[in-house]
């Protein structure tokens, strides 16, 4: 009997000690289980409200391993009145320009200061943003090594308001009309936004893009510069053909408008609709050293300040619309600065074109 009670004893104490090991293997696994879990979430969600979206594998499968190029954006506090500032801005007769950090350089005083001698500006008051200076001058001295052309004048820049106004009112005073087909409204000129010029020549006083001119068409979006009112696209932007009127957006944005053929009205157009950041982004790549991405941010209206997904550790812009929302251009590669291969020419290509329809077939020099 003390036997058997000894053995009954020391058979408790095995399955005592069975369970728990048991106890402590689950444990120790259940505890396991957490801190991958944990881990995994803090890698598939950065601390930012949105989910990365540029790779469309699953990353949390143990199978897929993580890709080290992947973007992780992060969000960031961004005054939701600055829709209406920044490079994209979209100005034209339904939005109106309510003017904003406008740091102007003289186009003459800094060609003087450059020693500059293939291209002009026109009087003293000739003003633009330092930006769009920069790549008229690196565009003006370009065409003048490819075609020995020095004539070109920068005669019309940045215009306050008031000076709108005075024009608008001596085109009503010369056509007799009570509104002006040729001039925009004080507000609603692109002209105010630091960001447009008009070209004219010193030997004809008249600039038509045409001859050897047409170069400038053809390659001023390596600069960043877009032709701002086509000839085919007057329906939409609401103004005649300008063959004299140039307007900075940046390279990457001059590069995709050229080479799809869209004016700016239909560019901005087409990121708010087709490349939200919840949806897919926007892919450009202009050389074989820059490409980069770009999607549309809607402005929370009911706080000053709007969240706004970034890229972590890359260079991006934030661009206003000047409507309803931000452009977001992030840098994949390069820095868009510059165009490392520029004989290929956007628009030599007519087939690569989006789905947005051309309204009139004429074709735009
Ligand atoms: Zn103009």
């Amino acid at each position: 009997m003390a036997k058997k009670t000894k053995n009954k004893s020391k058979s408790i104490r095995q399955t005592r000690i069975v369970t728990e090991i048991c106890i402590a293997t689950v444990a120790i696994v259940s505890a396991v289980y957490v801190l991958k879990v944990t881990y995994d979430h803090t890698e598939a969600v950065p601390a930012s409200p949105f989910i990365e979206i540029s790779d469309n594998t699953e990353s949390n499968s143990e199978l897929v391993p993580e890709d080290p190029n992947k973007i992780i954006y992060e969000s960031i506090e961004y005054p939701t009145a600055k829709k209406f500032e920044g490079e994209l801005i979209l100005v034209n007769n339904s939005n109106q320009y309510y003017g904003f950090n406008e740091e102007l350089v003289s186009v003459t005083a800094k060609i003087n200061e450059e020693e500059r001698t293939s291209f002009a500006g026109g009087d003293d008051s000739v003003q633009v943003r330092p930006v769009f200076y920069n790549a008229l001058a690196d565009m003006l001295e370009e065409f003048y090594q490819e075609k020995q052309i020095d004539d070109v004048v920068i005669l019309d820049g940045y215009r306050t308001a008031e000076e709108q106004q005075n024009l608008y009112d001596a085109d009503l005073a010369e056509t007799g009309l009570e509104t002006s087909e040729r001039v925009a409204k004080a507000g609603f000129s692109e002209h105010q936004t630091g960001y447009a010029c008009d070209f004219t020549t010193s030997t004809t006083w008249d600039y038509d893009g045409q001859g050897e001119y047409s170069w400038i068409d053809e390659h001023c979006w390596e600069y960043g510069i877009i032709l701002r009112y086509p000839e085919d696209k007057t329906a939409i932007t609401q103004i005649q053909y300008e063959p004299w009127h140039y307007r900075y957006v940046g390279i990457p944005h001059a590069y995709y408008m050229t080479k799809n053929h869209l004016c700016l009205e239909e560019y901005t157009d087409l990121l708010r609709t087709s490349y939200p950041y919840e949806s897919q982004h926007l892919e450009i790549q202009y050389d074989a050293n820059n490409k980069c991405e770009v999607y549309f941010v809607k402005p929370d209206e009911s706080s000053e300040n709007t969240y706004i997904p970034v890229p972590s550790g890359k260079k991006y812009e934030i661009s206003g619309n000047n409507s309803d929302g931000f452009i977001v251009t992030v840098y994949l590669e390069g820095d868009g600065q510059s165009v490392s291969v520029p004989d290929e020419q956007p628009t030599d290509n007519t087939t690569d074109t989006i789905g947005t329809t051309d309204l009139s077939t004429d074709i735009a020099q």
